[in-house]
């Protein structure tokens, strides 16, 4: 079924004519060249969009899937100036719009758009202009719903393309055609018309979204076929990932995130983001008694004190935005060399949208995220009605919580890519740190949550989990500390532990809704019957260090300078868990 992630078929153009639309030897190539320069101040096309630009001018529908911020919209913009007549763009959403004909105002380009709180005066005026010969406009941008209901702007749209000037359609956001989509839009359902219509017309459909199977359905939707499809890999190869362990309380990573900041990134523009509102105002304000000029942002607050935030962040006058997911949208400073999460993204998606902010101009930047036991279920409440959010949360925390695969591999799953380790070359901390951990057996340990979940169940009570650590590191009430058996193992280690059982699905959440809040508990998992068999085992791995990240490490060091610094050597850990196991049942003796 075309649900599948089926490869795409044969190739509707060789390599070699492909490679022909690199060069700037077409009719159009002084004008495209003069215009980029003078019309839109830039001085130099990425990589795939002169190609985009001489396919498109060449007459070829095209399908364009580049990451957010890869400078889609240049790929029409430039060729509808290049071109006679205008070019209509479908926009899913009026804000997008307004943001596009402020920019394009800014480069006097002439743009205009259509949506349902258009004046009648103005429509009149767009409608008129579709058939002037002189183009008043070059650019003109609707919504969906406009094509689908407006019989008027259809009629003119054919007028237009009878008299030649309907030069070029542009469908943005293309992947809300799709109903497999993330974002489907019923109105883009209908936007096959187009294509049935006007024919002759060149369409450019364009999308941050790369799977093939959206892909070919939006084909189906829009009703052209074979189309050449475009795509740059979504790996970021100037951006270092990483993962550091949160301690628990919240002054240790801040303090952490203060000296990377203070040091590492002195003078440096960055993002730090966090989970809600009140951690923006919270660590904002601490990051500022450690010296850093640092302010937060985040939906609550007066419009006015937003953009005074953004616009001293984008000229450099503060150093670091402390934000929540209201700082996204339209934050395009190439400049920002560091993406610290002080909190886990609510997906992997999310997460390299995010860290994709850092590293806009090439240059290599460090995306580092703080991973903390608490976290996870502070996140999980917030995603709870959402169909996926659960799964999506755990591949994030699987994201974080895993020692021995390439970062960017990880990534690339999500992107229906291959990233192999090659593709990282050394900018992830566990490629660079390949050997810092070994696999220890973990089934007695295992055993002993087990124990502690069907004891609170014998008794009818739930377990959060926090009181599931503290009553295991026998911080429970002192009745309840005879009956388990305690743990030895750090605070930091017993939260791996269990991190991992739940990943397993040897444990699983449980929520219950409250009047006023969500409450999240932890269950006995799908798995859990496997260790009544005394011979299962289970296996996870640990880092060879205790719990810290081994290394401090930037996207700027060499793997020298990381090796020589505070590595730590490696130390029997296997073994002393084995005696830190057997203390706990003397101590339990006691
Ligand atoms: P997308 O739609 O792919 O998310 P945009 O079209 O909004 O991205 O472009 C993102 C940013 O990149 C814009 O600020 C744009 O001006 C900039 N940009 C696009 N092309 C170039 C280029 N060739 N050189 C420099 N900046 C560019
Ligand atoms: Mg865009
Ligand atoms: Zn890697």
């Amino acid at each position: 079924s075309s649900s599948s992630k089926s490869s795409r078929a044969e190739p509707v153009m060789s390599k070699q004519e492909m490679q022909r639309y690199d060069g700037t030897n077409f009719p159009w190539s002084k004008e495209v060249e003069q215009h980029l320069r003078d019309s839109f101040h830039l001085i130099k096309l990425r990589p795939l969009q002169l190609r985009a630009i001489n396919l498109t001018l060449a007459g070829r529908d095209l399908f364009l899937v580049m990451p957010t911020g890869g400078g889609k919209s240049l790929c029409y913009q430039l060729p509808a100036v290049c071109s006679q007549g205008f070019t209509v763009v479908v926009t899913p959403l009026v804000s997008l719009m307004e943001d596009q004909i402020m920019y394009l105002k800014s480069t006097d380009v002439p743009a205009v758009m259509l949506n349902a709180s258009s004046t009648k005066e103005h429509s009149k005026a767009v409608m008129e202009g579709m058939t002037d010969p002189k183009s008043p406009f070059k650019l003109l941008y609707v919504t969906p719903e406009k094509i689908a209901k407006s019989k008027l702007l259809m009629s003119r749209l054919e007028k237009a393309y009878k008299a030649k000037l309907l030069s070029r359609i542009a469908v943005d956001e293309v992947h809300c055609c799709s109903q497999w989509g993330h974002d489907f839009r019923p109105d883009y359902k209908l936007l096959g018309i187009l294509k049935r219509q006007f024919p002759s017309v060149p369409m450019l459909g364009l999308t941050a979204t790369a799977t093939s199977s959206v892909l070919k359905d939006c084909e189906k939707i829009l009703c052209v076929s074979q189309p050449i499809t475009l795509t740059t890999s979504f790996n970021r190869t100037n951006l270092y990932y990483e993962v550091r362990i949160k301690e628990p309380g919240s002054d240790a990573s801040i303090s952490d995130i203060a000296s990377l900041i203070t040091s590492r990134y002195k003078e440096q523009s960055g993002i730090v983001y966090v989970f809600s509102q009140k951690d923006a105002e919270l660590v904002a304000s601490e990051l500022q008694k450690r010296g850093v000029s640092a302010y937060p942002y985040h939906a609550n607050m007066d419009p006015k004190d937003k953009s005074r935030v953004h616009r001293k962040w984008t000229s450099n006058k503060i150093q670091v935005v402390v934000a929540t997911l209201a700082f996204g949208m339209g934050i395009d400073k190439p400049d920002v060399r560091f993406v610290v999460h002080h909190s886990i993204s609510k997906s992997i998606e999310n997460y390299y949208q995010e860290s994709g902010r850092a590293g806009r101009d090439d240059c290599p930047a460090d995306c580092i995220v703080y991973f903390g036991f608490a976290d996870i279920f502070r996140i999980s409440t917030m995603v709870v009605m959402e169909n996926t959010g659960q799964r999506k949360l755990l591949h994030m925390v699987e994201y974080c919580q895993n020692m021995d695969r390439c970062r960017r591999s990880l990534m690339a799953l999500h992107f229906d890519e291959v990233w192999d380790d090659e593709g990282c070359n050394q900018m992830c901390d566990t490629c660079r740190h390949a050997k810092d951990y070994i696999s220890v057996d973990i089934t007695q340990h295992a055993r002993e949550v087990l124990q502690i979940l069907e004891l609170a169940a014998s008794m009818d009570e739930k377990v959060t989990p926090l009181k599931l650590v503290e009553a295991w590191m026998g911080k429970g009430p002192a009745k309840r500390r005879k009956m388990i058996q305690t743990t030895a193992l750090s605070r930091l280690q017993a939260e791996a532990v269990i991190v991992h059982l739940l990943l397993q699905e040897y444990l699983r959440e449980d929520f219950s809704f409250t009047p006023y809040t969500t409450n999240f508990y932890i269950k006995l998992g799908r798995k859990a019957l496997l260790l009544k068999n005394p011979t299962h085992a289970i296996h996870m791995n640990m880092r060879e260090c205790g719990d810290r990240p081994a290394v401090n490490t930037s996207a700027a060091k060499t793997r020298e300078e990381v090796v020589s610094g505070n590595y730590c050597p490696a130390q029997p850990q296997q073994k002393l868990l084995k005696e830190q196991s057997n203390f706990s049942q003397k101590r339990d003796l006691m």
